[in-house]
């Protein structure tokens, strides 16, 4: 098969993998006339750990698979067109993206062909080679396979970026109904051994950073080698939203204990697609998009803002707990905690700034610093760009006052925060 076919079948399949953001944009599409789409596979777009946006070259290696997730498009039993790349073709697309400047790094994951082991000694092959054979200094984020010898995720760490384990499904029950070939404690007993490695690689550098060495008198101070990085980039994973029972709750509280247990850079979240010839245990509709959405909310607010997942979960019977389409996480733990509100913007700390709707870390740290000179007045908050209608009744300071519009029944209903595709023109033909 052609190099531009294995491009095109292991691009599009890679769009699955939510584990790299991307910020195509639908205004620009090359395929009515023109070029510089930004919309199709095969780049997307991910941030380093200091914070630059860069473009990832994302392909699967093959989408083969001896595995049967019922989930997944390039599961054993999905009649689709399969491909694979041989490690050198790998090696070469990357270089060759890299040096015309459209790329700056790699993004690999790989369907599960013969058997884990060779499978990920295929994917620490094309990073090694990157690294060793041809100096590649680019970012490589691999998808690592949970059930591999640790040896391999050992080497991998020391060639990639970034790596990501796959934690699939919110539950143990929802993995073993739909993916039975996958094991929940082997997944999480990967993700140990690389927070492990993790841990240990960035206390041995800091240790290194520390010590010098006077080796003469009158002679220079000298360093000991710095010991070799492991995945700087830290681990991430991926969770299908919407393909099993789980409730938002499960979700929150699952990623809650991998961001504690094994130091997650990030949880990403993607909302179950719909497959052809999908088994009957799957959902036949997408979850509405909004969901996915909320649930990035929550877990920005478990990162940035000081919540406990227990506080961001709804309450309600297991099975029920879901975030509100209508408000976003934020906004509905103020309108279900309204004595705690309104917050002074004057005395409030940091932490109880940071929990009111409308304020961002930046907000909370721009009136911080202005109010360590002088009291904050109302003509201050207009000037933040920030929601004013979901900022205002929860907030005092001199010259502004909410008075009763807390007690408001109807608050909850003027806050909805409405979130439904923009009405389109419908076609004539
Ligand atoms: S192992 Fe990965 S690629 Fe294979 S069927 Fe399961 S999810 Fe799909």
């Amino acid at each position: 098969m052609e190099l531009q076919n294995k491009l095109a079948i292991l691009a599009d399949a890679a769009k699955y993998d939510a584990s790299c953001s991307s910020s195509g944009s639908a205004r620009r599409d090359a395929a009515r006339g023109g070029i510089g789409s930004t919309e199709g596979m095969g780049i997307c777009h991910s941030y380093t750990p200091d914070g630059r946006c860069i473009s990832l070259l994302k392909i699967l290696l093959t989408n083969f698979c001896i595995y049967d997730c019922k989930y997944c498009i390039n599961r054993v039993s999905s009649n689709i067109p399969r491909a694979r790349f041989a490690v050198a073709e790998v090696v070469d697309l990357t270089l060759d993206f890299y040096r015309r400047n459209c790329i700056e790094g790699l993004f690999l994951s790989s369907g599960i062909i013969r058997s884990s082991n060779y499978t990920m000694e295929q994917l620490v092959g094309v990073a090694r080679s990157l690294r060793l054979d041809h100096g590649f200094k680019g970012y490589i984020h691999l998808k690592t396979i949970p059930d591999a010898d640790p040896q391999l995720l050992a080497e991998a760490g020391l060639y990639a970026d970034r790596l990501s384990i796959n934690i699939e499904l919110p539950t143990v029950q929802g993995l073993a109904q739909l993916a039975p070939e996958k094991n929940s404690a082997t997944i999480q007993q990967a993700m140990g051994q690389l927070h492990d490695h993790i841990a240990t690689a960035k206390a041995e550098r800091q240790d290194a950073r520390k010590a010098s060495v006077i080796s003469m008198p009158r002679s220079r101070r000298t360093r000991p080698t710095a010991p070799q990085a492991f995945a700087p980039g830290g681990q991430s994973t991926q969770m299908i939203v919407g393909a099993d029972g789980a409730d938002d709750g499960d979700i929150i509280v699952t990623s809650a204990k991998l961001y504690t247990g094994f130091r997650l850079r990030r949880v990403y979240y993607s909302a179950f697609s719909p497959i052809p010839d999908a088994t009957a245990d799957l959902p036949l509709i997408a979850p509405p998009l909004v969901r996915e959405h909320r649930l990035y909310q929550a877990d920005w607010l478990m990162r940035f803002y000081g919540f406990e997942a227990h506080e961001i979960v709804p309450a309600g019977a297991q099975g029920k707990r879901m975030l509100s389409l209508e408000h976003d996480p934020k906004l509905a733990w103020a309108l279900a905690h309204r004595e705690r509100f309104p917050v002074n913007l004057n005395t409030a700390p940091r932490e109880m700034l940071l929990r009111v709707p409308g304020l961002g870390v930046r907000s909370v740290d721009k009136l911080l610093a202005v109010r360590r000179w002088r009291q904050l007045r109302s003509a201050d908050i207009e000037q933040l760009r920030v929601p004013m209608d979901k900022l205002l009744p929860f907030v005092e300071c001199q010259g502004w006052s909410p008075g009763r519009s807390l007690d408001d029944p109807l608050l909850a209903a003027k806050l909805v925060q409405p979130m439904a595709p923009r009405p389109v023109q419908a076609s004539l033909f």
